[in-house]
């Protein structure tokens, strides 16, 4: 079928589908009162898209008009957007699972319908309770407050499930957000937008709450940056649209990259340690940003670990098989004047099976493997770099010292995730000042530290260079102070 005719026969759907909507009667937004304010819907040029849009400044135009719906329609339909995001993903998790992974092509259909099926955990609007001060001069107020319309970039890793999670958080609060998704990820992304904005308008009246740009391109990106109605950033991704971002002149929320390190001391548990980094490392074949990336052992227990992970499930690969999947795995560029060079991943491995990895190592491994490792040393680019496949490279270090020291040399302060394996105190306590990382897992995957095993909430956007943190409602909100002078203390 030609660009052309695609185009025609998806203005005409659209247009079907507008004319349907506008024909259905939309129900009453909470203050559609008949006091002459506008009613849902807004301008007619915008409706029947169902939030996916070609042109940047039409889709901001459209969340700006949503946020206005959106505060008419008041907390309670915050609640209901909320809960019905929730419902769909987990309803649509295996469908929405498929069509990602077909689009994408990286990581695992069990985790892709996982993460879907766990939107559930993301916090809504019971976050935003207000705090109060009471004394002898009145009572004060502070209320948690919308921004308007967010602007958001999510990955090619996780395109419909940051992108859900990012809509509880962000409607939540109160606003309404616009999408350039990741151009290797915006099909199925689109397919999300459109089937929860049909469902927030039947039951809300509110159309266009999330929009999306469905051909996204660097000059979308700008736009969307520049449009007068977006006020916040909100952007999940690599070092490059961090740094793009924050030149934007706009307040940038950014959950950037990361290379976690995991170190493993000699009073930790090895079978524990071994399994929780088996569950962390493969998962989505290593696509999550918090994943164990890299191991730092206790020359003492270096082999145990080793051992108890095979004994587990994991291959380990020997120093010939490692050489030939580094080779396939990244490109080496050589260093300036006899340097060592630099490593870029190569793209065609990130979030693939591991059999794909073992086949480029030369070794069968069993069906239902689910990571390779080797030994290595500590510049070996799969511990350097941010590689995101089911392979973890173990590092031998003689004390705590050289396993800080070299945690923090991988880590390369991104301040985004470290992994400890120990019941040392003084261990915990040393690590966990020197790497000042923004998530902490101490004895469990990676995961724990998004609620998944451990205590905690979830998101998809772990606000890292920007200092937010796990980002939650209260992270699309500003402060606003309401102060009633000498009354309404009631003793
Ligand atoms: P990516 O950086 O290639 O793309 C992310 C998004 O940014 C995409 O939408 C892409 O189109 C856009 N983008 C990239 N460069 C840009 C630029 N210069 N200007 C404007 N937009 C630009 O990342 P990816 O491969 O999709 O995702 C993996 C990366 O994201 C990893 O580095 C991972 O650690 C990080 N990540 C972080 C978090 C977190 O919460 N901190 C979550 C998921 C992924």
């Amino acid at each position: 079928m030609s660009a052309v005719n695609e185009a025609l026969i998806r203005d005409v759907v659209a247009e079907v589908l507008s004319r349907l909507v506008t024909a259905a009667p939309a129900p009453a937004a909470k203050s559609d009162c008949g006091c002459g304010g506008k009613s849902a819907g807004g301008a007619p040029a915008l409706r029947g898209k169902f939030g996916v849009f070609q042109d940047a400044n039409e889709a901001c135009a459209a969340a700006h008009e949503a946020f206005l719906q959106l505060q008419k329609g008041g907390v309670a339909a915050r609640v209901k957007i909320v809960d019905i995001v929730k419902r769909m993903a987990e309803a649509n998790a295996e469908p929405w699972g498929k069509l990602e992974l077909e689009e994408t092509k990286i990581g695992r259909l069990d985790h892709k319908i996982e993460k879907l099926k766990i939107i559930k955990l993301v916090p809504g609007v019971e976050w935003l309770r207000p705090d109060a001060r009471s004394g002898d001069h009145g009572i004060t107020l502070e209320e948690y407050t919308p921004f308007g319309v967010v602007g958001a970039v999510t990955p090619s890793t996780h395109s419909i499930p940051t992108l859900s999670g990012n809509i509880v958080n962000i409607c939540a609060a109160g606003n309404a957000v616009v999408f350039n998704p990741h151009p290797s990820a915006a099909k199925c992304a689109a397919v999300a937008v459109r089937a929860y904005n049909e469902a927030i308008y039947r039951e809300t009246g509110i159309e266009n709450i999330a929009t999306i740009i469905e051909k996204p391109s660097m000059e979308s990106f700008a736009a969307m940056c520049k449009h007068e109605a977006v006020r916040i950033l909100l952007v999940t991704g690599g070092p490059g649209v961090v740094k793009a971002a924050m030149q934007t002149g706009k307040r940038a929320i950014c959950a950037g990259p990361g290379n976690p390190p995991v170190y493993v001391d000699d009073t930790a548990c090895m079978k524990r340690a071994a399994k929780a980094i088996i569950q962390g490392a493969s998962y989505d074949n290593n696509l999550l940003c918090i994943g164990e990336k890299e191991v730092f052992a206790l020359e003492g227990i270096a082999d145990k670990l080793m051992a108890q992970m095979e004994q587990n499930g994991a291959v380990k690969l020997t120093n010939a098989q490692l050489d030939a999947l580094t080779k396939a795995a990244f490109t080496i560029t050589p260093g300036q004047g006899g340097g060592c060079g630099h490593a870029s991943v190569n793209k065609d491995f990130i979030g693939k099976d591991p059999i794909v990895l073992a086949k480029a190592a030369g070794v069968n491994i069993p069906a239902g493997t689910q990571l390779l490792f080797a030994e290595t040393d500590a510049s070996h680019p799969f511990v350097v770099e941010e590689q995101m496949m089911p392979f973890i490279p173990i590092t031998r270090v003689k004390s705590l010292e050289e396993g800080v020291k070299r945690s923090l040399e991988a880590e390369h302060a991104y301040k985004h995730t470290s992994i400890i394996h120990s019941h040392d105190l003084e261990a915990l306590t040393t690590m966990g000042r020197a790497l000042d990382t923004t998530l902490f897992i101490k004895n469990g995957p990676c995961m724990a530290g998004l609620g998944l095993g451990g205590e905690g909430y979830l998101s998809f956007s772990i606000a890292t260079p920007t200092g937010e943190g796990v980002s939650n409602p209260r992270t699309f909100t500003r402060v606003r102070r309401c102060v009633m002078v000498d009354n309404l203390r009631i003793y």
